[in-house]
């Protein structure tokens, strides 16, 4: 029985949200992370592709540059004499990308580093000529070295023979990564190594000379790199395979985390529903095998210890014997619907007792708990008015405590409050400055009086802060003519302090333990009167 506080249905609601967030909101989140931070994988590793491709260009790119420049400079290069043919010899072997270089006349090399060859080896005609003024052949095929295909570059003078694939030549190992050379100026494409998009040139020639970017393109990343000094762009282009596979990674991690929680978050979720809906079972058969009780706790008028009445406290017997605290059954009971017939049954409990006293001149009262519930329900009245009628008791010896909470349902609590009044009966507010009602706010109720709880009593001559607290409660109680008394009063110094503050009434272990009816009634003393129709001092 000891979930009971905790086996609320609220708590049960509370509970399956939770499993639904602790579940969800960890997988999303890491999902969305991990999604992140693949895209930005992804667009990291298409950008070093794509800018080994233009290295590897722009190197090819500096080696013919370089070679045009020693042929230009070698003296009577156009003979193609033994020096000529040294010097080429030199570049060929001394260049990776260059496999051939030569003289041109027209669209034929005519002398190279193998020497002079008669007839010339015929190019074809020029594609196109890039920005830079460079006569590029795309796809050549060389009798010699058939069925490769070479890029030739000339630019009317020499001419450069570059392998097709060796710009994107990079050690690819991943599947799914497309490499390519194109013209920024004509679009035109160089080389490839994989399928290719025109869709990945997409607005090239916007980007400026040694810029480059990262953008998708129907679920590919796309890397283009401008060379800086020639008028080629770089690109690479990874397909969503490895951004997926992270994903899938990281969902095989976190999905199987995520169930086990909910349902370990499921189960506790189920026992405490479980738990709930026993506890309630618990209450109801408790009600119909009477295994409530009711014992009264006097409240004392400070100045002379004299009994002026006594808190209705109920308790409940197990059929095993143990004994169940209110602090735990009824806040289940008010939260299965059980509360009004809890109320019922208190009251049913005090009628005898009660008959008892109304023949006692001197005002005794008891005093009844009710739940907030109660407030908001016409029965209690109904209740209340019968009470009255078959005990005969004066209805100033019913007082009624109703904790703060009840006031959050202002009106028909205040309007309850009003009619209990109306029928003569006192009300009490209990637990005062456990909950968040102001003073200011309870001086809109027609109040009788105020129980200080214990908690502040429990501060009453300690140095603690609260103990102010306590203080200004007093005051302010006085200032709105309510009466006063202080709850859970265990020490005499305390009933010493409380008494200098002029609170009236007391009620704690200090004056007596809650009592079974026959023992109250039997130290009740010989009727004197006792005024406590305002409870004030
Ligand atoms: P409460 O209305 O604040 O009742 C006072 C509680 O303080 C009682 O606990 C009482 O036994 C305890 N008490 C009294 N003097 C002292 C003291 O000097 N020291 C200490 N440590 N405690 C003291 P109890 O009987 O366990 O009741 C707990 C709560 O259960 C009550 O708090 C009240 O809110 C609720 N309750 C009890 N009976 C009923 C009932 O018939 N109907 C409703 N709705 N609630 C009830
Ligand atoms: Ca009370
Ligand atoms: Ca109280």
């Amino acid at each position: 029985m000891t979930s009971l506080g905790l086996g609320r249905s609220r708590m049960v609601w509370f509970a399956v949200a939770l499993v639904v967030a602790a579940v969800a909101v960890p997988v999303v989140l890491s999902l969305l992370l991990a999604r992140e931070q693949a895209r930005v994988d992804q667009a990291r590793r298409a950008s070093i592709y794509a800018s080994d491709v233009l290295r590897r260009s722009d190197d090819a790119g500096d080696q013919i540059g370089a070679a045009f420049r020693r042929l230009a400079a070698t003296p009577d290069v156009a003979s193609c004499g033994p020096a000529v043919h040294a010097v080429l010899q030199g570049i060929d072997v001394g260049s990776s990308y260059i496999q051939l270089i030569g003289l041109v006349r027209g669209d034929a090399i005519y002398c190279s580093s193998y020497g002079l060859h008669d007839p010339p080896i015929a190019l074809g005609p020029v594609d196109y000529v890039s920005a830079t003024r460079a006569r590029v052949r795309q796809n050549v095929q060389l009798d010699f070295a058939a069925p490769q295909r070479f890029i030739v570059i000339d630019n009317g003078r020499f001419a450069a023979v570059v392998h097709k694939s060796l710009p994107v030549d990079s050690t690819v190992v991943e599947p799914g990564v497309s490499l390519a050379v194109a013209s920024v100026s004509t679009g035109r494409v160089l080389a490839t190594r994989g399928r290719f998009d025109r869709a990945w040139m997409h607005d090239a020639a916007a980007l400026a000379p040694g810029a480059h970017r990262t953008f998708n393109v129907r679920g590919r990343t796309i890397a283009q790199y401008r060379s800086r000094n020639y008028d080629v762009m770089a690109i690479a282009s990874l397909d969503a395979g490895n951004y997926n596979g992270a994903l899938i990674r990281m969902a095989r991690v976190l999905v199987p985390i995520g169930l086990a929680l909910g349902l370990v978050l499921a189960y506790t979720t189920h026992h405490l529903a479980r738990q709930q809906m026993s506890a309630a079972a618990a209450i109801r058969s408790g009600l119909v095998r009477n295994e409530f009780h009711v014992v009264y706790q006097p409240i004392v008028r400070l100045s002379d210890r004299r009994w002026v009445g006594a808190e209705v406290l109920l308790r409940w017997r197990r059929p095993d014997g143990s004994l169940v605290r209110p602090d735990l059954f009824i806040p289940v009971a008010e939260e299965a619907g059980l509360i009004s017939a809890i109320t019922e049954r208190v009251i049913e409990l005090v009628e005898p007792t009660l008959a008892q006293l109304a023949a006692r001149e001197d005002g005794f009262f008891l005093s009844i708990n009710f739940s907030p519930q109660d407030m908001h329900r016409e029965g209690t009245l109904d209740l209340l008015r019968e009470l009255l009628r078959r005990t005969g008791v004066q209805p100033k010896q019913v007082h009624v405590e109703v904790t703060e909470r009840a006031f959050a349902n202002t009106l028909s609590a205040r309007d309850m409050v009003r009619r209990m009044r109306d029928l003569g009966l006192l009300v009490a507010i209990d637990d005062f400055g456990t909950g968040y009602s102001s003073l200011a706010e309870l001086t809109t109720f027609e109040l009788d009086a105020l129980k200080i709880d214990k908690a502040f009593v429990d501060t009453v001559g300690s140095d603690a802060v609260t103990s102010h607290v306590a203080f200004h409660i007093v005051e302010m109680a006085r200032g709105l003519s309510l009466g006063m008394v202080a709850e859970g009063v265990e020490q005499e110094g305390q009933a010493a302090i409380l008494l200098s503050w002029r609170v009236p009434f007391g009620q704690g272990w200090l004056f007596s333990r809650p009592l079974p009816a026959d023992e109250l009634l039997a130290r009740l003393p010989g009727v004197v009167d006792v005024d406590t129709s305002a409870m004030a001092s």
